[in-house]
């Protein structure tokens, strides 16, 4: 996926996983809504997304990234922008873990992966 400008990519991310996801056959804009994408055509875009992760051997290392990146748009690792932005509120930035691992930590108690 490509690195958003937002985000806050952790010092110790590697990408070797990347070569290995699912969605390097996929298009892109399938992860990526365009401008002011709302309602049907954007659940069914996140839905046929998440089916691309769903089958992806690297999907937990994806996600763990997201989360600790904070990615700000795109599904990753299986998870919407909304999904992830729950993560987010449920920790505060002084508590919220950088390291490899924190990511999927974060997202154990409020999202199934
Ligand atoms: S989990 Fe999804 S977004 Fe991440 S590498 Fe795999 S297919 Fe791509």
């Amino acid at each position: 996926m490509p690195q958003q400008p937002l985000a806050q990519v952790p010092l110790d991310a590697t990408w070797d996983w990347q070569e290995h996801g699912a969605c390097r056959e996929a298009d892109t804009a399938l992860f990526f809504h365009p401008q002011n994408e709302r309602g049907l055509s954007r659940v069914r875009r996140d839905r046929a997304a998440k089916s691309v992760c769903a089958r992806c051997d690297v999907r937990l290392d994806c996600a763990d990234y997201a989360i600790r990146a904070r990615e700000p748009y795109g599904v990753w690792g299986g998870l919407t922008e909304e999904e992830r932005e729950r993560i987010y509120t449920r920790s505060t930035l002084s508590e919220y873990g950088r390291e490899k691992g924190a990511g999927l930590r974060a997202a154990a108690d409020s999202t199934p992966l």
